[in-house]
């Protein structure tokens, strides 16, 4: 059997469907499932996206079969239309529409009116007695066609030749729009568009009816290649090959007088949700004049009373479509005498507050069910409606504030009470405090995976990282952008989803849950396996995560509260001991504000596991590298520069992420560790002496070897029972690892031997399974995202691959010495759909992410929890 090229939109069996989307493209399969369910859709067919392939491997040619199909198919179109294509007697017109598997709007090629000269005009007119409506077909027809099909088009600056044309003819006859124009202007107008084509381009405008069709379709199939498509596809990730189908539709029209219109809809308003007609329509116009910007159009709610029958039926359909495809439809139509026509339909774009409502309601309306509900909406598409947002519709995650060039600065003016932007050329972990202080950070190096950026999502906080056109100077207090300088005190704004940075002020607000949100929330919770802790170092941050959900603490790091204020003074002190008295002297003035630091979180999290993992970062994080604060130190401490200068020396490591740092550091200097953990557990004490239960899970990092485990952990159960015995009351705790090490995970068998949870740290473990330094890789991982070397950024999303098999395996192997071991993961990958999928399908017990991605995950984890 020859191939099947060509498919009417019909109710046989052979024809197309919505299923058909590949083959038909989007609107195609669409019209053809609208004629299907009997609703009035104008006569017409569909050349597969075969045809494009063919068209593109074959130096531009169709297949032998396809005109034949495509003669036969008009016959059929005529014989519903009862008009014939290229008679002047009794003229059928036709239209010719781009529509690819994906909807890529307003980026390929339409011709309407498709069929005309004079000789079919004249027969026009008198098949219809209307002169004016005839002329302005014929008219827009030349315009069209010289354009899309000839690419007679407005070169630079120039106007475009027939708009010139059009807007003379409008003036020499006193109208203000192109449907007040007389039959005798708008048929002057059509030879004067022959006459510009001819002249401009030495071709003449094809008077054959299927020669003007089959350039018609060409055109759509080369508006595939247009810079336009192709742009619009690597923004979209389509890929080129898939090519577009040509629909070829009987006109309908809307320019036929004041009781014709044409317009766009949707069922349910997209930016809110809310179920209520929504769109625009224009009296007597035709389909491109909407989009123009000639004419205003109206909110459909008008057409209720200019055109009552057609209203009725539009509502009767919209019902009809919401009910058959079960989701909120984006249409477009017209109306021909009072009498509707569909031309198009398709699953709306929304925002992710629509998404939310549109699933929820839909689930109540039972239009869907609520499984389905919770799979309708994108979980990293909650983003948008977690942060603080513009005072203003769509901009999520945006802040404002006073410009600050330094963390202890954000600090100071933070302390008064002042918003600040901090900006700095890079955020390193000593600008933690101010990162917490300000609004929002600015950053001139740096992108989505550097520390500014991950610590500020972490924080919830607004960050626009890597800004290149921000150019610093710290000594001058001021930044330029382009022509634009700033200077401290000045005030700006920046908009993090967009990475926009704008002078002044500009209002934000808190963003408040809908209560749909809430509902979708308790659905995705009572669906979901996974558990969903945070990764919170402060009070706030777990009242933040605890509001938003999250059932404990999974990593708190215990670094950060090293920094805050005056005990960065302390910890340089324990720094530049020289002896294990020094450090034990300095470490007592640490205990009691670790101490509260705890009692703070485990108040925050009361009833809830909290696990606190032991000092991780090398100790030349916590000492300065500038001359200037080396000086200062220098002073606070009362000890000379050279000795400060002579330390940080010593501290310094050729590849810090593989030195002294986490475990090694509790292995060197236990006096550190056990600080800490009599600062958890007397923490502990008093918090039940507050009614608060404290379940502490003690973490130790970077564990590579059983034996670090195993002596490590028998400090903290000595310190323990010391400290039962002294308080004379029991303590409730439990002890277990970060699993980031590869070692670890292939011995993870052993290592369960004395750990009590595991949790696999994926930032260290993709750091050391890829060998690349995290924060080095910004240098070569984003051509290597780019060339296609890796599919994506592996510190984003987990690579399932191969670090990923390091995950399953730790679990398993970690499972068959300690069965119930509980297993989770604490790396930014907690809060990604795709890596908690992952953890789901692995069988983690949690996932822990930072505060405001705790939503996503939940919902991502409900999601994961319904795949079969
Ligand atoms: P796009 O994909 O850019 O939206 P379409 O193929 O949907 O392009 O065509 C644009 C507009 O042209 C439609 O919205 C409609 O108003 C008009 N149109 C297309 N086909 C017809 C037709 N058969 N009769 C009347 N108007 C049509
Ligand atoms: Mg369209
Ligand atoms: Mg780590």
């Amino acid at each position: 059997m020859a191939n099947k090229y060509v498919y009417l939109f019909g109710t046989r069996k052979s024809e197309g469907d919505k299923e058909m989307r590949n083959l038909l493209g989007g609107k195609g399969a669409n019209l053809a499932e609208m004629a299907r369910l009997g609703l009035p859709v104008p006569a017409g067919f569909t050349l597969t996206t075969e045809v494009c392939t063919h068209y593109y491997d074959n130096k531009k040619t169709y297949p032998r079969e396809l005109s034949a199909q495509v003669d036969k198919a008009i016959g059929e179109v005529e014989k519903k239309m009862g008009a014939k294509f290229g008679d002047p007697k009794n003229p059928l017109l036709l239209s010719v529409r781009s529509g690819a598997r994906v909807s890529m709007p307003g980026m390929m090629e339409t011709v309407l009116n498709l069929g005309l000269n004079d000789e079919i005009v004249a027969g026009l007119i008198k098949k219809s007695g209307d002169e004016r409506f005839c002329y302005d077909v014929y008219r827009r027809f030349v315009q069209m066609y010289g354009d899309v099909v000839m690419g007679l088009r407005p070169k630079d600056k120039e106007i475009d030749p027939f708009e010139h044309l059009l807007e003379k003819k409008k003036e020499k006859h006193g109208v203000e729009i192109d449907s007040d124009l007389p039959a005798t202007a708008l048929k002057e107008l059509v030879a004067e568009f022959k006459t510009v084509i001819k002249k401009r381009l030495k071709r003449s405008f094809p008077e054959d009816p299927k020669e003007q069709l089959y350039g018609s379709i060409g055109a759509v199939f080369s508006s595939w290649q247009g810079d336009r498509a192709i742009r619009y596809r690597e923004i979209e990730s389509i890929p080129h090959n898939w090519g577009t189908a040509v629909n070829v539709q009987s006109m309908v029209y809307g320019n036929m007088g004041e009781n014709c219109a044409t317009g766009v809809a949707f069922t349910r308003d997209p930016s809110t949700g809310q179920n209520k007609l929504y769109g625009e329509f224009l009296v007597n116009a035709q389909g491109e004049d909407v989009v123009a910007g000639i004419r205003t159009p109206e909110p459909i709610i008008k057409m209720k009373r200019i055109l009552p029958k057609a209203y009725a039926d539009f509502v009767k359909v919209c019902g009809q479509l919401e009910k058959h495809y079960k989701d909120m439809q984006d249409m477009e139509f017209t109306i021909q005498q009072s009498r509707l026509w569909m031309l198009q339909t398709r699953s709306g774009k929304r925002t992710a507050a629509a998404a939310v409502k549109i699933a929820v309601d839909m689930a109540s309306e039972r239009l869907i069910t609520r499984k389905e509900a919770i799979q309708r909406v994108n979980p990293s598409d909650l983003d948008q409606l977690l942060h603080p947002t513009f005072d203003a519709p769509a901009s999520p995650g945006a802040a404002s504030g006073k410009v600050v060039f330094s963390a202890e600065e954000a600090e100071a003016q933070a302390a008064k009470g002042e918003p600040v932007i901090l900006v700095r050329i890079e955020t390193s972990p000593e600008d933690i405090g101010g990162m917490h202080a300000a609004q929002g950070i600015l950053t001139a190096r740096g992108g989505m995976t550097s520390h500014a950026a991950v610590v500020a999502r972490g924080m919830g906080k607004c960050c626009v990282a890597g800004c290149g056109d921000v150019v610093i100077d710290y000594d001058k207090n001021m930044f330029k952008a382009g022509s634009k300088t700033v200077k401290k005190g000045d005030w700006i704004s920046i908009d993090g989803s967009s990475g926009e940075v704008m002078l002044g002020q500009t209002p934000t607000k808190e963003a408040k849950f809908s209560k749909e949100f809430g509902t979708l929330m308790k659905w995705a919770d009572q669906t979901r396996k996974l558990k969903v802790r945070t990764n919170a170092d402060t009070p706030h941050d777990s009242d933040v995560a605890r509001r938003f959900g999250a059932e404990g603490i999974g990593l708190c790091r215990t670094e950060h509260m090293f920094f805050e204020g005056d005990r960065i003074l302390a910890v340089r002190e324990m720094i530049l001991a020289d002896d294990e008295k020094g450090r034990k002297k300095a470490l007592a003035k640490l205990k009691p504000i670790q101490r509260k630091d705890f009692e703070g979180i485990f108040k925050a999290m009361d009833g809830l596991p909290v696990t606190i993992r032991l000092l991780d970062p090398p100790l030349h994080e916590f000492v300065p590298h500038e001359a200037a604060q080396q000086k200062e130190m220098a002073k606070q401490l009362k000890l000379p520069v050279a000795v400060i200068k002579a330390k940080v020396n010593a501290l310094h490591e050729f590849n810090p992420m593989l030195g002294h740092r986490g475990c090694r550091l509790g292995i060197t200097y236990p006096e550190i560790y056990q600080m800490q953990v009599e600062a958890i557990f007397e923490a502990s004490i008093n918090a039940r002496k507050k009614k608060i239960k404290a379940l502490p899970e003690i973490m130790i990092p970077l564990v590579g070897t059983t034996r670090e485990l195993e002596d490590l952990k028998a400090m903290i159960d000595r310190v323990a029972k010391e400290i039962s015995a002294k308080k004379k009351t029991k303590l409730s705790y439990q002890v277990g690892t970060m699993i980031e090490i590869p070692r670890a995970a292939l011995i993870a068998d052993q290592i369960a031997e004395s750990a009590q949870f595991f949790s696999f740290g994926t930032n260290d473990l993709t750091q050391l399974t890829f060998g690349y330094s995290r924060d080095d890789s910004g240098t070569f991982l984003p051509e290597y995202v780019d060339k296609g070397i890796l599919a994506e950024d592996p510190f984003q999303s987990l690579d399932q691959e191969g670090v990923g098999q390091l995950v399953r395996l730790g679990t398993e192997r970690g499972r068959s010495t300690r069965k119930n071991l509980k297993v989770g993961i604490c790396g930014e990958h907690g809060g990604d759909p795709a890596s908690v999928h992952f953890c789901h399908q692995v069988g983690l017990n949690y996932v822990s992410c930072s505060p405001y991605r705790v939503p996503i995950a939940r919902l991502a984890a409900a999601q994961a929890a319904l795949v079969k």
